[in-house]
């Protein structure tokens, strides 16, 4: 076959056999167009015979017939829609690819004036874990769809492993992968940045102020780290003590720090609530004394806990057991205590603290401090027309969809539902949003709900973890049998689930559209 590309979404070629469609189905193409009347010739094989081999590779077929040396605006009009409409890559054949060639050029004539727009079935924006997830499971029901990815990022991240790379189990690059070889074939990955929503046009704004438009839009961007909220902070990272887990880059200084820590004061924050893995911060707390009292370092080291919450954990079931740990490692637990300036050169942290209905100012000094940023929701999501009253994407708790745009659904971190913002939250959203949002693609209400399920392993010595698994309003949903483990208990196997089956299932399960354990609960039954 002597296929020419003319660009990312047109290649074009002489005439193709049927035999040839399962290599073009291989070469990545999507859709076929025949620019050929039929029987032009004696020897050109019938359009039927080549959309049936098409099909049956499982690419979409469409015949748009024009006569050599006398194409007309119509064709070019057809040709135009059928690029804008089709799942890219296209091939477009005729007897020799010229005729074909004339019409791909008269078709993006056309379409430049239109506004160029392609509209896809589905804009998904945010390729982290919640947005390619939902492209595979979208993809999986049906491969003939058009989905664009908008991620500006080359690298994809498996974030609750920062956690076990500050404590030294995990190597830090086994945490990261390249966005481009995690796209699901099928989807076309849009390298940039979204800065606004104009759902009224079915259409997202790009950063270089190009638009991208939809049919349904999936919005997943996941939660911005608001370091700069805290005054001094941004300064003092990475040196002089000052570390936090929530940094691809920094994760290995808190290995660091904590390995080659001695003795002194060592401080954990927590911000208010919302924040991505609410057991982050004590994580990293529990792992830390676990070394040092490992090391036989944790008798000189003044361990304390500030929350701006006023309890240890928002699911009261979980919290005995970690308080076995909090006394264990002689931790002092700061309730109602928010960091709110930090100075690295004077190893000295700000907190605000409520005290007996009182608000005070208080300094303390450290020798190494693990912080966890405040989150909010990204800045050009809370200011668009999408956004709830919290600045997240406001969406129905149950079905995810939006509840003002009936084409837009949002997952992750960035919408609005209250269960814990956990990639375990994603997971099981991810196939929800996936046939809710095909439904709606064929303009029917959704099929699926969500129960709030979301998982915070946390991890209270190097080999046990407490496994909290709940929903909307704290209910329990363990995933496994309570004689095999029972979530409110310290346990080696749930260890061995954080430590060695999640990364895998991860990269191999979740976002290739498997949806071991979290198949869509069908609404109402
Ligand atoms: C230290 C730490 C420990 C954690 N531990 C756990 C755990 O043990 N268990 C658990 O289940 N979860 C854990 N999590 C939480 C989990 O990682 C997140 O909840 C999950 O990644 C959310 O997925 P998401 O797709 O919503 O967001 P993300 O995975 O963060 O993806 C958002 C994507 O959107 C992209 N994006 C941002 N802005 C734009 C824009 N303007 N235009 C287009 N794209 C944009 C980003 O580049 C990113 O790729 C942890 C997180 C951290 C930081």
């Amino acid at each position: 076959m002597d296929i020419k590309r003319l660009n990312a979404k047109i290649a074009v070629s002489p005439q193709i056999k049927a035999e040839d469609m399962v290599a073009i189905a291989r070469a990545g193409y999507r859709s076929v167009i025949c620019n050929r009347p039929e029987g032009e010739e004696q020897s050109q094989p019938a359009t039927a015979t080549i959309e049936a081999a098409a099909k049956s590779a499982g690419l979409r077929f469409v015949h748009i017939p024009a006569i050599s040396g006398a194409l007309t605006e119509q064709n070019g009009r057809d040709m135009a829609q059928a690029i804008a409409n089709l799942p890219g890559p296209v091939l477009a054949y005729c007897r020799s690819g010229a005729r074909s060639a004339k019409l791909a050029e008269m078709a993006a004539i056309i379409n430049t004036q239109a506004g160029g727009q392609t509209i896809y079935d589905f804009v998904i924006v945010g390729g982290g874990s919640a947005g390619i997830a939902t492209a595979a499971s979208i993809l999986k029901r049906n491969s003939e769809v058009s989905i664009a990815i908008i991620e500006p990022s080359e690298a994809h991240y498996y974030q609750p492993g920062w956690t076990m790379v500050g404590a030294g189990v995990f190597d830090r690059d086994f945490t990261v992968r390249s966005e481009a070889a995690l796209i699901p074939k099928g989807a076309e990955w849009i390298k940039a940045s979204v800065s606004g929503f104009e759902p009224n046009e079915n259409q997202v704004v790009l950063c270089d102020g190009n638009r991208v438009a939809y049919r349904v839009l999936i919005a997943c961007p996941g939660i911005k780290l608001d370091w700069a909220a805290i005054p001094g902070l941004t300064e003092a990272l990475g040196k002089n003590g000052v570390t936090s887990n929530y940094d691809f880059d920094l994760a290995p200084y808190t290995n660091r720090l904590v390995k080659e820590f001695t003795g002194g004061r060592a401080l954990f924050t927590q911000p208010p609530m919302p924040i991505k893995c609410a057991g982050a911060p004590q994580k990293s707390m529990y792992l830390s004394c676990s070394r040092w009292e490992k090391a036989g370092k944790l008798g000189a080291i003044d361990v304390q806990f500030h929350t701006a919450g006023a309890v240890l954990f928002g699911v009261a079931a979980y919290v005995p057991a970690l308080m076995e740990y909090v006394k264990r490692y002689n931790a002092h637990l700061n309730f109602e205590s928010k960091l709110i300036g930090i100075d690295g050169a004077s190893k000295t942290a700000v907190f605000e603290q409520k005290r007996s209905g009182e608000t005070k100012t208080v300094e303390e000094r450290y020798d190494m401090i693990h912080v966890v940023p405040p989150q909010v929701a990204p800045d050009f999501v809370r200011s668009s027309p999408l956004a709830a009253a919290s600045g997240f994407i406001e969406v129905n708790e149950g079905t995810l969809q939006h509840t003002r745009y009936a084409n837009v659904f949002a997952l992750g971190d960035a919408c609005s539902a209250s269960n814990a913002k956990t990639m375990a939250a994603a997971r099981k959203q991810a196939p929800v949003v996936a046939v809710n949002s095909l439904a709606a693609l064929e303009g029917k209400p959704p099929v699926a709900d969500y129960d709030g399920y979301g998982s915070c392993p946390l991890t209270v010595e190097a080999g046990k973890i407490v496994l909290a698994e709940f929903g909307y309003g704290g209910k329990l949903l363990p995933s496994f049998p309570n004689w095999l483990i029972d979530g409110t208990r310290p346990s080696r196997l749930s260890w061995l689930l954080k430590d060695t089956i999640l990364p895998p299932i991860y990269w191999h399960g979740m976002l290739k559209g498997h949806e071991w354990m979290v198949k869509p609960h069908p609404i109402g039954s």
